[in-house]
C-alpha cells in the first residue's frame, strides 16, 4: 500500500508543539490560555492554513480549520483533540490527534481532493483539567453542557477565574455559548489518541480501533469500628476500621476478576481517624475505582463489594457506601469503526477491538453526534509524564487510518 502521510511533517509538528511548554526539559506543561497554548494555536494555526484549510479560534479558544465541502451545506465530519497537558506530562497526550487531522487535510491538498462534506479539524481546550479541575472541558462547551454559569465559578489554583483567564486570552466568558455545536451540527467526530496502556504494545497490532468508553462508578466507602487505647485495648474484640478496610481491599482485586477478568477496581485515597499512632482507628474512608465494558459488569462488581461490606456488619462494624459518579459505557459508531476497520484492512495493518479504559473527548462528543476512536501504542504503557512515547512511523500508520477513515466519511 502506498503511505499517502508524512512521517517527516508528523514528527515535525509534535516537536513543534512540544517545545511550547512552561517547564522546558521538564515534559510538555500547556496549560488552557497560557503563553504556551497561545504559541501552540499560532503555530498550528499556520500549519493549518498551510494545508489549505481556513482557520477561527470559537468563542472558548478552540481552533477550528475548515476545508470546504463540494457541498458546503452538509455537516462537517470533525477531525482533532485537545491540546492542553497536564503539568509535566508528554508530547503525545492530544497534540497526536490534532496533529493526525492536520495531515489528514495536508493529505487531501496533496491528493487534490475536494470532500462532498466539509472536513473540519479542531485543537480542544482544557480536556485535562490541569488549569480549571474538572477536565473535558472544551468538549463539553461545544456540547451545549457548560454555559457562563457553570463556567463562572471555576479558577485555578492561583485564584485566577476562568471568566479572567479568559478575558486574558482575548475572550468573553459571557459569550461560550456561541461555542456549542447544535445537534446535527456535525456529522460526525474522529479522534486518534495515545492507548495510554500497555496491551497494543503487547499484541504488536498497529492500532486499536475503540468499541466502547468503558462504564465507570467512583465510590467512597465508609467502615467505622472502635477507637481504644493502642496499648490497653486486649486484641481480642477490638474492631480496628482500617484492619477491616484493608481485610477488602486486599480482596476487591480477586472479587474484581471472578466477574470479569477485563474489569478494573483501583482503592486510590484512604483516610483513618482518629489518625493517631497509638490510636486504633475508628473510621476508615477510602476510595473505589471501578471501571468495566458494561454497565452491568460494573453494578455486579458494586454488588459483590457491598455483600462483603455487610458481612462487616455482621461483625460490629457500620458501613456506608456513597456513589460520587456513575457513567454508563459510551459505544463508538459502528459506521465509524467500519470505515476505520477498511481503512487499517487496506493498508495491512494488524488491528485489533478494544474498550478505552479512559474517558476522551469523543466520550462527550458522542452526545451530538456519531463518535468513533483509534488508539496508538504507548511505549511501556505510560503516560502524564515527560517519558511518554510513540514511535513515529507507529504514529503514522494511526494517521494514516485517520486520513482513509476521513476519506470515506467525507465523501
Ligand atoms: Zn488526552
Amino acid at each position: 500500500m502506498a503511505q499517502h502521510v508524512s512521517e517527516g511533517r508528523i514528527r515535525e509538528m509534535i516537536e513543534a508543539v512540544a517545545a511550547f511548554t512552561a517547564t522546558p526539559g521538564r515534559g510538555t506543561t500547556r496549560l488552557t490560555y497560557s503563553a504556551q497554548h497561545r504559541a501552540a494555536l499560532d503555530y498550528l494555526a499556520g500549519r493549518m492554513q498551510e494545508a489549505g484549510l481556513s482557520t477561527r479560534i470559537d468563542s472558548v479558544g478552540n481552533l477550528v480549520g475548515r476545508l470546504e465541502g463540494a457541498d458546503p451545506s452538509l455537516a462537517p465530519v470533525l477531525v482533532g483533540s485537545h491540546i492542553d497537558s497536564v503539568p509535566n506530562g508528554g508530547a503525545f497526550d492530544g497534540p497526536a490527534g490534532v496533529v493526525a487531522a492536520i495531515e489528514t487535510a495536508f493529505c487531501m491538498q496533496q491528493l487534490g481532493v475536494t470532500p462532498r462534506r466539509p472536513l473540519e479539524v479542531i485543537a480542544m481546550i482544557e480536556e485535562e483539567g490541569g488549569r480549571f479541575g474538572g477536565g473535558l472541558l472544551g468538549s463539553r462547551i461545544l456540547t451545549g453542557q457548560l454555559g457562563p454559569e457553570a463556567l463562572a465559578p471555576m479558577c485555578d489554583s492561583e485564584g485566577v477565574s476562568l471568566g479572567e483567564a479568559m478575558a486574558g486570552f482575548g475572550l468573553a466568558l459571557q459569550e461560550t455559548g456561541a461555542a456549542a455545536i447544535p445537534e446535527g451540527g456535525i456529522h460526525a467526530f474522529l479522534e486518534l489518541h495515545i492507548e495510554q496502556g500497555p496491551v497494543l504494545e503487547q499484541t504488536g497490532d498497529a492500532v486499536g480501533i475503540v468499541t466502547s468508553i468503558v462504564a465507570l462508578s467512583q465510590l467512597e466507602v465508609r467502615i467505622t469500628g472502635a477507637a481504644g487505647h493502642a496499648g490497653t485495648t486486649p486484641m481480642a474484640g477490638r474492631r480496628d476500621a482500617l484492619v477491616a478496610a484493608a481485610g477488602v481491599i486486599a480482596e476487591l482485586p480477586g472479587l474484581c476478576a471472578a466477574i470479569d477478568p477485563r474489569a478494573v477496581v483501583t482503592v486510590g485515597q484512604i483516610d483513618v481517624h482518629p489518625g493517631g499512632a497509638n490510636v486504633i482507628p475508628e473510621a476508615a474512608i477510602f476510595s473505589v475505582d471501578v471501571r468495566a465494558d458494561r454497565v452491568g459488569t460494573v453494578d455486579a462488581i458494586k454488588s459483590a463489594l457491598r455483600t462483603r461490606l455487610a458481612s462487616l456488619e455482621a461483625i460490629g462494624y457500620a458501613v456506608g457506601t456513597e456513589e460520587l459518579l456513575a457513567v454508563p459505557e459510551t459505544p463508538m459508531s459502528e459506521e465509524i469503526r467500519g470505515a476505520l476497520i477498511a481503512a487499517a484492512e487496506d493498508c495491512g495493518f494488524a488491528w485489533r477491538p478494544m474498550p478505552s479504559g479512559a474517558g476522551h473527548d469523543a466520550m462527550v462528543l458522542s452526545k451530538i453526534a456519531p463518535v468513533g476512536l483509534i488508539f496508538v501504542p504507548s511505549r511501556d504503557g505510560v503516560s502524564h509524564t515527560p517519558e511518554e512515547w510513540t514511535d513515529y512511523d507507529q504514529l503514522a500508520r494511526g494517521v494514516e487510518v485517520v486520513f482513509r477513515a476521513t476519506r470515506a466519511l467525507t465523501a
